[in-house]
């Protein structure tokens, strides 16, 4: 995958708000294109293995049990400098924290809770885009 992809999910508070369209209009708006994008539900087995890297942190029960709890919509997302760009539209882990205007500020409920996942770093979004996406299923 190239560098100016990133990964996302709508994660289950917001899928379950009904508030996908609305942040996915927002994803758009702000330049971003869809390259791939499905709706999902994870197993617990499966959401631990994309949080694998928080393994040793104290909330990666509840991480797993929260991702795994009802639908999710997965999407690569094609710009440049898709993955600084998107953290800054996605805002602060912790919705608290969240500049005024991003999708957490706007659509989390907590820390946990925070509507969306955006990739971490080229690598990870490519490593993490493979991980819901075979080649037939996305744009390049
Ligand atoms: P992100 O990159 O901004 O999504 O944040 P992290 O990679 O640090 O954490 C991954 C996900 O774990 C976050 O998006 C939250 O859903 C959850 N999370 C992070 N920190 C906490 C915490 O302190 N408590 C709980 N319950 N969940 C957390
Ligand atoms: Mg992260």
């Amino acid at each position: 995958m190239a560098t100016n992809r990133t990964f996302t999910m709508i994660k289950p508070d917001a899928f379950a708000e009904g508030n996908s369209g609305a942040i996915l209009k927002m994803i758009e708006e702000a330049g971003f294109k869809i390259v791939a994008m499905k709706a999902t539900q994870l197993t617990p087995a499966i959401a631990g293995k994309f949080y694998e890297v928080h393994s040793e942190r104290p909330f990666y029960a509840d991480l797993c049990a929260y991702m795994s709890s009802g639908p999710i919509i997965a999407a690569i997302l094609e710009k440049d400098n898709a993955v600084e760009d998107f953290r800054k539209l996605i805002g602060a882990t912790n919705p608290a924290d969240a500049a005024e205007g991003t999708i957490r500020k706007i659509f989390a409920k907590s820390i946990e809770a925070n509507a969306v996942h955006g990739s971490d770093s080229d690598e990870n979004a490519a490593i993490e885009g493979s991980f819901y996406f075979s080649q037939t299923e996305r744009v390049g």
